[in-house]
């Protein structure tokens, strides 16, 4: 859903977790060559360079794993912030990035599965207001970027709090644009274009995005995670102060 792009890519399951990339991983060591240095560190792959890459989408690319700035924060926070890999759990991502799978992948006790409804890179396909998936299955779950482009946001937010098990938790973001959340239909075309920005987006979504969270039953912090940064550090870590963290968990006790 991230990709809406078409490109053959070539990938090889290995029967443990997410299919992997050899081309993808060999471009990747070559730019990192390239890149080489310490100015800036992808908090996703590890790695340090001389720069980020720039992207169309104005989002600035690891040169090795491609991660964005909510990839790179996300990472950090899930290392430096939780106990994340620390303990066996079984995790579900939706709409996957390679960025992303490949940070799961280097931890052992997560058992991974992504998924979406026609990426070639998550591991099962479904439709994500209507899993094909058992109730309380995930300690974790993520879904970045993935509820402004579903007609019905309310169905795919409860059936992410029907999959995740009670007491588990996991961070549901939006590219969070305006005060109040306002569907396509209700602007003129002018104003969805300044609003939206990109024709697939069926909604822009406000500060009230936690309310449509906290509808679906979850107990949602927002958390400002990278406000925490001085300026030097998010440059260097590549990260955007404005994305805030929505944690959103399941109390225990309530099963589906
Ligand atoms: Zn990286």
């Amino acid at each position: 859903m991230l990709n809406p792009i078409k490109r053959p890519r070539i990938s090889v399951p290995d029967g443990d977790g997410p299919p992997r990339y050899p081309v993808k991983d060999a471009c990747g060591r070559l730019r990192s060559v390239i890149y080489h240095g310490h100015k800036v560190e992808c908090s996703c792959c590890g790695r340090s360079f001389s720069l980020f890459l720039w992207s169309p989408y104005m989002t600035a690319l690891c040169p090795n794993c491609l991660s964005m700035e909510r990839y790179r924060l996300l990472c950090r926070f899930l290392v430096e912030e939780t106990d994340f890999g620390t303990q066996p759990i079984r995790m579900l991502d939706v709409a996957p990035t390679y960025a992303f799978q490949e940070f799961c992948r280097r931890f052992p006790m997560v058992d991974y599965l992504s998924i979406d409804l026609q990426s070639d890179l998550a591991m099962k396909h479904m439709d994500l207001t209507a899993l094909d998936l058992e109730s309380d299955m995930f300690d974790f779950l993520t879904c970045y970027h993935v509820l402004e482009h579903i007609d019905d946001d309310l169905a795919a937010a409860r059936e992410l709090y029907r999959v995740m098990k009670p007491g588990g938790w996991g961070i549901i973001q939006v590219p969070i644009l305006i005060k109040k959340t306002v569907q396509r239909h209700e602007l003129s075309e002018a104003e969805a274009e300044r609003i939206l920005k990109f024709d697939d987006h069926v909604r822009g979504y406000g500060k009230d995005f936690p309310e449509l969270l906290a509808k679906a039953g979850f107990q949602v912090e927002v958390v400002e995670y990278a406000g925490a940064f001085n300026e030097d550090e998010r440059k260097r870590y590549g990260i955007d102060a404005r994305e805030d963290l929505h944690v959103c968990r399941k109390p225990a006790g309530e099963q589906n």
